[in-house]
């Protein structure tokens, strides 16, 4: 007998922890609806390109955990597991010729990610995501709005004290200045530097910003800071951004080492953290604005931001503050029949109840009536629909399984005759 287990990284939402992931989902789908986002969805796989140039090279989440597919031919294409939903987006965006539409286009998606990293506790190869951009709309406005809404996402899904990391990462005037003075800075600290890091030097010197090594931390602090270079555009724009943040009242900190270190990463840049654990290595979210992606995917310049925020972290989060686990639905009813070996009327039966939008159980097991009201109970069903010889001038016994009282129903009642029971027991 072969043993299969699913593959390192990834799991089976089995239906508790997938009703959990539902109510997460439904918090998003109405945050969506209230802020404006439509959802929509993109492939779980894209030209590997997409994501090589739409998220970047030299990036861990390219160069290391791209989970690429083997091509099928020779001159096939090559095709990724998407890791982030913001590339595939912003792709869809262009291919649809959405920049037509009245701007800023508001889009959502949810669903899951893949990278190709070493499991732990709250990493995981397969992973999921509520992904919401705003495209076609420079800010600040907007981005204090598209903070806002991921943090009532955490509020609403119950994860308290959670606050903003705001930082802004200058753009295409300003940044090269500054990514100069890094250069020169950590230059200057070469030795001190793992080798990882000093090729970081050379390809992408704002990620020496994002390093986790607890050596660095120190060079890091004394760092040159993104927000003593910024252009007055850039400086503008993130007052005005915080000004906003602080009318809605989201909590933030200004976190002056947060970065995305991309160039069509423009000015804003957040993530989400619980107070207390913010100098851990795992967000609960974050996003940025990255205003020259559709670009660089084809399309016109385009000034966009977003979020991704990880689901699986949410649930993580909730566990640990004691989340009630969720219990199956149970039944409205347990249709039951006297004669043990006819499964084809209990089954019509309930087929009937079902087609009214009633959640109800048939009993199909050719048992005796006793152990079938035995399995409605165990059920935790509130009644059983009793048939008999009753059915001969078409009636069954309804039996509410919680009052242990029963009476005859006609079988062309009984719907509604349940459908107002189950009002009355707040089901169905
Ligand atoms: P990132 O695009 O890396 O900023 O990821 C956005 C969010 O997705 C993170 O803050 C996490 O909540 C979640 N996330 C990213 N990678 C993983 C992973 N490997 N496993 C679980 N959640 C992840």
């Amino acid at each position: 007998m072969p043993s299969f287990r699913a593959p390192r990284g990834t799991r089976d939402l089995l239906p508790d922890v997938r009703a959990r992931f539902g109510r997460l989902e439904g918090i998003a789908r109405s945050l969506a609806d209230r802020y404006g986002y439509r959802e929509m969805e993109i492939p779980i796989l894209e030209q590997a390109a997409v994501f090589e140039r739409g998220i970047g090279e030299a990036t861990d989440v390219v160069e290391k955990e791209l989970f690429r597919l083997a091509p099928r031919t020779e001159e096939a294409e090559s095709w990724a597991l998407r890791p982030e939903a913001t590339a595939g987006i912003v792709r869809a965006y262009v291919q649809h010729g959405m920049q037509t539409l009245p701007q800023p286009v508001k889009l959502s998606v949810l669903g899951p990610m893949f990278r190709y990293d070493r499991p732990q506790a709250g990493r995981y190869r397969q992973f999921w995501q509520w992904d919401a951009e705003a495209i076609g709309d420079p800010g600040p406005a907007v981005d204090a709005e598209v903070i806002e809404m991921g943090l009532r996402f955490y509020v609403e899904a119950g994860v308290s004290d959670v606050q903003v990391l705001v930082n802004s990462i200058g753009d295409s005037a300003c940044r090269p200045a500054y990514l100069g003075q890094l250069k020169e800075y950590f230059g200057r600290h070469e030795a001190e530097l793992a080798d990882t890091d000093r090729q970081r030097l050379e390809t992408n010197p704002l990620r020496l910003l994002d390093s986790k090594d607890p050596a660095m931390a120190a060079l890091i602090a004394a760092a040159p800071k993104i927000s003593e270079c910024l252009c007055d555009a850039c400086s503008n724009h993130f007052e005005a951004l915080l000004a906003h943040l602080d009318a809605v009242g989201v909590p933030y900190r200004v976190e002056p080492t947060l970065v995305r270190g991309l160039d069509y990463y423009a000015r804003t840049a957040f993530e989400y953290y619980r107070r207390g654990a913010e100098g851990q290595q795992q967000a609960l979210g974050g996003g940025g604005r990255y205003d020259g992606l559709a670009e660089l995917l084809g399309g016109r310049p385009t000034p966009a931001i977003g979020f991704a925020l990880g689901l699986d972290r949410v649930l993580l989060a909730l566990e640990e503050g004691g989340e009630v686990r969720t219990r199956p639905v149970a039944p409205l009813a347990v249709v039951v029949g006297a004669d043990p070996a006819d499964t084809v009327t209990r089954l019509r039966v309930a087929s009937l109840l079902r087609a009214e939008g009633l959640a109800i159980r048939a009993e199909l097991a050719p048992r005796k009536l006793g152990r079938q009201l035995e399995a409605a109970s165990r059920d935790h069903a509130h009644f059983a629909v009793i048939i008999g010889d009753e059915l001969a001038d078409g009636h069954v016994q309804l039996k509410d399984l919680e009052a242990g009282t029963q009476r005859l129903v006609a079988l062309e009642d009984l719907a509604k005759d349940l459908a107002r029971a189950a009002k009355s027991h707040h089901h169905g």
